[in-house]
C-alpha cells in the first residue's frame, strides 16, 4: 500500500511521493521551539507528532533527513533577556538544554540537525538580499526591511494558499514588525528589524542597519540551506499555517531558488492543537502544563508520549489527568503481556508476525491513522494473552510476538517495560518464601510475603513460580 498524507496545500489526502527520483530520501523540516520558556505539552504534542512521522517514514524504508530549528532570537526572547538581565546565549541555553532533555524523556529520536537561528545570520542576510534584488523586499523609512506581499502577488505568485485568505476583507499595505501579527491583517512583514534601544546587545551588522532577523525568514533560510530549496515535508502546529508558513513560502519561492516547476515544499502537514480539560491552555486558567509539571505529579515521559499519540494528528485533542491515568493502565496491559512473553521466550529469537505488522502499517499508511493502529495493538495484546493463558505459545512463538512488538514499537516509541532489577535481599526473601510454600509452611510463607510488601514489593504467583514487582 502507498503512504497517504493530508496536504494542507491541496486540503486533501494525497499519496506521498518523495522528490528524490530514486524514491528513497526524504527531507523533513519541523518548526522547532522558541526557547524563551519550558515547552508546554501542547508544543510537545506537535514535536511527538513530528517524531511519529519521521519514525513511520523510516519504518517504511525511507532514508529521512530530519531538521528542527531552534528559534533563539525573537521578540519574546529579547523581552525576557532584558527582564532577566542576562545575555541572549545564557538565557536561551537553559531552555534549549531543557528542550533536549525533555525530547529524550519523551523518547523522540533526536532530529539529525537542530540549527540555531543565531548561527545562520549570514544565510538569512543573503536570502534577504536576493529578495531585495528581485524587488520583493524593501528597506522602509523606519530602517527595517519588509517583504511586500503586493509585489509578490503582482509577480504572478499567489499568497495565502495554506489558508483561504480573503484579500478584500483585509488591510493590505500596512507594515508589521512583530513576529506574530493579527490573523485578519495581511501586512508586509519584517525580514530584518532595525535595532532599537530595547534590544540591548541583541543585534548583528547587516548591509542595512544593525538589527536582527524576523522569525519567518529564519525558517526559510535554515530549511533551504539544510534540505535544499525544494524539499518534501514541512510540519508544525496548525497555528503556524498562517502567517508563519505562508510567509515561509512567499520568501522561499520569491527568491526563486527552486528548479523550474518545483515548489518550496511539496507536502505541508499541520498538527491540531491540544486542549486542556476542554479549554484552551492558558496560564490564567491554571490549566497550563509543562512536561516537568506532569513529571512532578509522578507521570513518566513514556506515559505522556503514549497519551499524546492516542489521537489522530488532525483532531483537536483534549488532555486530562484522568486520560493520563488511563494511559498508565493501557501501558500496564502491554507491559504485563511483554513480561509474560519474555518468560515464555526464554531468550529464543524469531521473526515478527508479518500479518500483524502489515495491519499496523496499513493503518498508519492511511494518513497516520494512529487510533486504528492502537486498536490493532490492543487486539494483538488480547489475543496474545489468550494464547499465553492457554499455554499454546512455545518459546519460538513467544519470541516472534516479542519481535512483532519491537517492530511496531519502532514507530510508537513507547518501549517495553524495563527488566526489573531485583535487589539480592528481595530475591532471597522471595526464594525463602518459595521454599516455605514447598514445605507447606504457609504461616512462614505469608510472613515473608508481608515482609516483602513492607519493603515495597508484591509477589505475583504464576504457574512457573512466584515473581516480584514493585507494589
Ligand atoms: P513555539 O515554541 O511557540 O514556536 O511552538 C512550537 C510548536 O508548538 C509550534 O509548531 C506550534 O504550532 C505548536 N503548538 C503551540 N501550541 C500548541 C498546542 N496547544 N497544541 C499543539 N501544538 C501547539
Ligand atoms: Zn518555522
Amino acid at each position: 500500500m502507498s503512504l497517504k498524507l493530508f496536504n494542507t496545500l491541496s486540503r486533501s489526502v494525497e499519496e506521498f511521493v518523495p522528490l528524490d527520483p530514486a524514491g528513497r530520501s526524504v527531507g523533513l523540516y519541523c518548526c522547532g521551539p522558541t526557547v524563551y520558556d519550558f515547552a508546554h505539552i501542547g508544543n510537545w504534542r506537535t514535536f511527538v507528532f513530528s517524531d511519529l512521522v519521521r519514525r513511520f517514514l523510516e519504518f517504511r524504508g525511507f532514508s529521512v533527513r530530519h531538521v528542527m530549528n531552534i528559534t533563539d532570537v525573537e521578540d519574546k526572547i529579547i523581552r525576557r533577556v532584558r527582564e532577566t538581565n542576562t545575555s541572549l546565549r545564557e538565557f536561551t541555553a537553559r531552555f534549549e538544554r531543557a528542550f533536549f532533555e525533555e525530547l529524550k524523556s519523551l523518547n523522540c529520536l533526536p532530529p539529525h540537525l537542530t540549527p540555531r537561528a543565531t548561527e545562520h545570520i549570514n544565510e538569512i542576510i543573503s536570502l534577504i538580499e536576493k529578495l531585495i534584488a528581485r524587488r520583493l523586499a524593501y528597506q522602509a523609512p523606519d530602517g527595517s526591511v519588509y517583504f511586500s506581499i503586493e509585489k509578490y502577488r503582482n509577480s504572478g505568485r499567489s499568497y495565502g494558499r495554506l489558508v483561504r485568505l480573503n484579500f478584500e476583507a483585509m488591510r493590505p499595505g500596512q507594515r508589521v514588525s512583530n513576529d506574530e501579527y493579527e490573523k485578519e491583517a495581511v501586512a508586509d512583514f519584517a525580514l530584518w528589524k532595525r535595532r532599537v534601544p530595547e534590544d540591548g546587545a541583541v543585534f548583528w551588522p547587516s548591509p542595512w542597519d544593525e538589527g536582527r532577523p524576523g522569525w519567518h525568514i529564519e525558517c526559510s533560510a535554515m530549511s533551504m540551506k539544510l534540505l535544499g530549496p525544494s524539499f518534501d515535508l514541512h510540519l508544525g502546529g496548525e497555528d503556524l499555517a498562517f502567517p508563519h508558513h505562508e510567509d515561509e513560502i512567499a520568501q522561499s519561492e520569491g527568491a526563486d531558488l527552486q528548479p523550474p516547476g518545483q515548489p518550496f515544499v511539496k507536502h505541508w502537514l499541520h498538527g491540531a492543537h491540544l486542549l486542556v480539560e476542554g479549554r484552551k491552555m492558558s496560564k490564567s486558567l491554571g490549566n497550563y502544563f509543562t512536561l516537568r509539571d506532569l513529571v512532578a505529579k509522578g507521570f513518566s515521559g513514556r506515559e505522556i508520549r503514549y497519551l499524546l499519540l492516542t489521537a489522530h494528528y488532525r483532531e483537536t485533542f483534549n488532555f486530562t489527568l484522568d486520560g493520563l491515568q488511563a494511559a498508565r493502565q493501557s501501558l500496564q496491559r502491554i507491559d504485563e503481556c511483554l513480561t509474560k512473553l519474555r518468560e515464555a521466550a526464554r531468550g529464543a529469537q524469531a521473526e515478527p508476525d508479518a500479518s500483524v505488522v502489515g495491519r499496523f502499517s496499513a493503518a498508519l499508511e492511511d494518513d497516520l491513522n494512529v487510533s486504528a493502529a492502537w486498536g490493532g495493538v490492543f487486539d494483538w495484546v488480547r489475543e496474545t494473552n489468550r494464547r499465553l493463558a492457554e499455554n499454546s505459545l512455545d518459546a519460538v512463538a513467544a519470541a516472534s510476538a516479542l519481535a512483532t512488538w519491537a517492530r511496531m514499537d519502532s514507530v510508537l516509541g513507547v518501549g517495553a517495560p524495563p527488566q526489573i532489577d531485583v535487589p539480592p535481599e528481595i530475591a532471597s526473601l522471595l526464594q525463602a518464601r518459595q521454599a516455605a510454600r514447598q514445605a507447606r509452611d504457609f504461616k512462614r510463607a505469608d510472613a515473608l510475603r508481608a515482609e516483602l510488601k513492607a519493603k515495597g514489593w508484591v509477589i505475583e504467583d504464576t504457574p512457573k513460580g512466584g515473581r516480584v514487582k514493585r507494589g
